[in-house]
């Protein structure tokens, strides 16, 4: 008998998936597995050419999200990890563009606050506080309203939801055939899943 471990296999999950639309609680503690789930979530983000991937964009039900505003992998010091994640205290508004790694070709201008102040967790289990502004702040918001099961369409003005509303469709159909072909599960099971995972580890 071989000794051998199940190696985690991440990917990203597209809309309208419902574990997009998950609620995450806050996890209990940091450990080498989380580690490894953090580690495989940066290779994969500069893959896609991101600058943040929240946990339930793999189809995993953890509060945190990893985020590099560079979207440099070389830039290892612009990497950062927040875990359980709190925002607090934004200030001002800014509009921009914002895209999305599970709505990929997707884009519209998002009303955000232009400063926020986070509380979050980083890798070793230490608490931290960020006072951010401009693309950074954006991406913070953008990734905690993923750990809410918000999307950034959303947030889009009727106007602007009406543009993207073809490509939306798209998704859907798709979404759709993987069902009729058997290559996505069913939301039962999606659900049974993802609590089964949830109550590892919240
Ligand atoms: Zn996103």
């Amino acid at each position: 008998m071989s000794d051998r471990r199940c190696k985690l296999k991440i990917e990203v999950i597209h809309y309208p998936h419902p574990t997009l639309r998950h609620v995450s609680k806050p996890l209990k503690r940091v450990d080498s597995e989380l580690r490894e789930m953090i580690a495989q979530m940066f290779d994969l983000m500069y893959e896609h050419e991101g600058v943040g991937l929240a946990a339930n964009q793999v189809d995993l039900p953890y509060r945190f999200f990893v985020a590099n505003p560079t979207g440099d992998p070389r830039e290892k010091n612009s990497e950062h990890v927040f875990i359980n994640p709190i925002l607090r205290s934004g200030k001002g508004k800014a509009e921009g563009e914002e895209g999305c790694l599970s709505i990929p070709g997707v884009l519209g201008p998002v009303i955000r606050n232009e400063r926020v102040k986070v509380e979050a967790y980083g890798l070793t289990g230490e608490p931290f506080v960020g006072e951010l502004d401009g693309l950074f702040a954006r991406i913070v918001q953008h990734e905690t309203d993923h750990l809410d099961g918000k999307l950034f369409i959303d947030r889009l003005a009727p106007t602007q939801l009406a543009e993207v509303k073809d490509l939306l469709e798209e998704f859907q159909v798709d979404f759709q055939s993987k069902r009729d072909c058997g290559e996505m599960p069913a939301d039962d099971q999606i659900a049974a899943r993802i609590s089964e995972l949830e109550n590892l580890r919240t």
